[in-house]
């Protein structure tokens, strides 16, 4: 049986979502020009008055909002309310730059626990359960995201943020947590750790983990899954548009779910901005319905994506999207070529290397160089010389036929390749443009 939190709203018919989104556009848009500058202006710019707005079907006439206008901005000229009505601030990672702030209403903090309760639901979770949540607290979304949506669900928080891997392997068992929330190359982390210090994963109550804020692979999936015996479920979201929970996974783990009577989903061409049909990669854009102290529209995400309309097992009607395929701005030109790290990191996985590697891109004289630095296991640790240059061959040409260029394969000692608690950092790029 399959668990909803809102079944009326998950499994509603096309009709109605549009008629939502309909609505919650066109009160949007009217206020978003009369409370922040910058859509006014911009909407002027365009020629698009709010009443030109009728619902959906006009989306397209909106202009754009980028990180760009975020920092333009920074830190409150995007705000549609007034302070007074703002409850909590977060501010983006800053994984590619300067840092941005957003705001939220008591309404807003209501509207992402929902969103993330029906994840929990999704999932199987129950109120009796137990949510250990290893994302960080603090101004990233991730730990009070989850939280937010814990405490809907009625479930159990164990706030215990991210980092002290010992300590939360020590909560993990004596407190009994049935479900992990943490960033992806985190999960595989504890799984190491727990290996390493003879923890017995098959014996933990700990059933399912929410794994997202990164790209990860199905290969990642896969060893998270057998590590730390449990199913692992992705989770997305964006700092900007709301934080972890605009789309999430249902039982059939076939793509998320996007919380649409909240969010509208495009997949554009990143050149012409056309919209594609499913399937096709394209820049993934999303506009807020209802957020009141943060409320964009048409922002670009730079996510590299796709959707699809057709009907989920699950029963759930929301659109699905893939898992993104690396942003536009993560993609590295080497020589000419575009290469995106999770591709890398497939060949790796596929070949049961470990996870752990570093992308290093140089250039020497005017030729761009890529290197991948991948770290060996025990095991192959105290393999003979002869077998590592194998391994070190075998992926080189692998990562040619993959890429079209040539990758330069190290294979490093354990633990030599810097981990991460929070984000990983993949790519050491040390050209100079
Ligand atoms: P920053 O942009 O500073 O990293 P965020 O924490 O808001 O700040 O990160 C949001 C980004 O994280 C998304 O745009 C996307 O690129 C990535 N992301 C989030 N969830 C996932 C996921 N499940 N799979 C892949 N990438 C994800
Ligand atoms: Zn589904």
């Amino acid at each position: 049986m399959e668990h909803y939190y809102q079944p009326e709203i998950e499994t509603a018919s096309r009709e109605t979502l549009t008629r939502i989104q309909n609505d919650r556009l066109v009160k949007t848009v009217k206020r978003v020009y009369e409370n922040v500058p910058l859509y006014r202006q911009r909407m002027d710019e365009a020629g698009v008055r709010p009443e030109d707005v009728k619902g959906i079907e006009d989306l397209r006439k909106l202009p754009f909002t980028q990180k760009q206008d975020l920092r333009d901005t920074y830190p409150y000229g995007m705000f549609a309310v007034p302070m007074d009505d703002v409850v909590r601030l977060h501010a983006s990672s800053g994984t590619t730059g300067k840092q941005i702030v957003v705001g939220y209403t008591q309404k807003d903090l209501d509207m992402w626990g929902e969103c993330v309760a029906r994840m929990l639901s999704a999932i199987g979770a129950e109120k009796k359960d137990k949510l250990h949540v290893a994302y960080g607290f603090g101004l990233f979304t991730g730990g009070f995201g989850l939280y937010e949506g814990a405490r809907r669900m009625g479930c159990t928080s164990i706030p215990v943020s991210s980092g002290n891997t010992a300590r939360q392997l020590t909560i993990m068992q004596d407190f009994e947590s049935d479900i992990l929330a943490c960033t992806p190359s985190y999960a595989m982390y504890l799984g190491e750790s727990a290996e390493k210090a003879g923890i017995d994963t098959k014996a933990l109550p700990l059933r399912a983990g929410i794994f997202g804020a990164e790209p990860w692979t199905e290969e990642m999936r896969k060893g998270i899954e057998k590590s730390l015996n449990i199913k692992a479920y992705d989770i997305y979201g964006l700092t900007e548009i709301m934080g972890p929970g605009v789309s999430f996974e249902c039982s059939c783990q076939a793509g998320m779910h996007v919380n649409e009577d909240h969010f509208i989903i495009e997949i554009l061409d990143p050149e012409t901005h056309e919209p594609l049909p499913d399937g096709q990669k394209g820049e993934i854009v999303f506009t807020c319905l209802d957020k009141e102290a943060f409320p964009l529209i048409r922002f670009r995400t730079k996510d590299i994506g796709t959707v699809t309309h057709e009907k989920c097992a699950c029963g759930r009607t929301f659109v699905r999207m893939s898992k993104p395929m690396g942003r536009t701005d993560d993609m590295l030109i080497i020589r000419g070529v575009n290469v995106f790290p999770s591709q890398i990191e497939t060949v790796l996985l596929q070949t049961g290397q470990s996870p752990n590697y570093q992308i290093i891109v140089d250039r020497v004289g005017a030729l761009d160089t890529l290197e991948v630095q991948v770290e060996l296991s025990e095991e192959q640790f105290s393999d003979r010389v002869s077998d590592i240059s194998r391994v070190e061959r075998d992926l080189t040409e692998r990562l040619k036929s993959l890429l079209g260029i040539a990758a330069k394969v190290t294979l490093v000692s354990p633990g030599t390749v810097p981990r991460s608690e929070g984000k990983a950092k993949r790519v050491v790029d040390k050209r100079r443009f």
